[in-house]
C-alpha cells in the first residue's frame, strides 16, 4: 500500500517512515501542503495537521473533494471540538500526537480495511449466474 505522509516534522516524520517501511508500506513523505496536493493519488494519506504553509484541515478537505482516500489525520490539538471537526472534514480517523507506532499501524490497517468494497464476493457470485444463464439455452 502506497502511503503518502504529510509531517513537516523531521522528528516524527523520520521514525515513522522507517517504521511504515518495515512493516511493508511504501511511504511518500512530503512536508507541505501544497506538496500533499500535488503528490500523485496515493492508497492512504497520514496528514499532521501544524503544515507550514496550510491549514492541514484545508488540505483534508480538498484531498477528500477529489479522492475517497482513506484519511488519518495527526494532530497536536486534543479539544474534541476539533476532533468532531476532522471527521467532518472527511478524516477517517485521528491520532493525538504523541501516540505509539503500534497504534499508528493497527489504525492504518483497522481503517484500510473499512475502506475496502465490500461487494467483490458479491459481485463474482452475480457474473457467475450470468453465466450459468447464458449457458442454459445452449445446453437445451
Ligand atoms: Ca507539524
Amino acid at each position: 500500500m502506497d502511503i503518502l505522509l504529510v509531517e513537516d516534522d523531521d522528528t516524527i516524520a523520520e521514525p515513522l517512515v522507517t517504521g511504515l517501511a518495515r512493516d511493508g508500506f511504501r511511504v511518500n513523505r512530503v512536508a507541505t501542503g501544497t506538496a500533499a496536493l500535488a503528490a500523485d493519488a496515493p492508497e492512504f494519506v497520514l496528514l499532521d495537521l501544524g503544515l507550514p504553509d496550510m491549514d492541514g484541515a484545508d488540505v483534508c478537505r480538498e484531498l477528500r473533494s477529489r479522492t475517497d482516500v482513506p484519511i488519518i489525520v495527526i494532530t497536536a490539538r486534543s479539544d474534541e471540538i476539533d476532533r468532531v471537526v476532522l471527521l467532518e472534514l472527511g478524516a477517517d480517523d485521528y491520532l493525538v500526537k504523541p501516540f505509539g507506532f503500534r497504534e499508528l499501524a493497527a489504525r492504518i490497517r483497522a481503517v484500510a480495511r473499512r475502506s475496502q468494497p465490500r461487494s467483490d464476493a458479491g459481485g463474482t457470485i452475480a457474473i457467475g449466474a450470468l453465466e450459468v444463464d447464458r449457458r442454459t439455452p445452449g445446453v437445451a
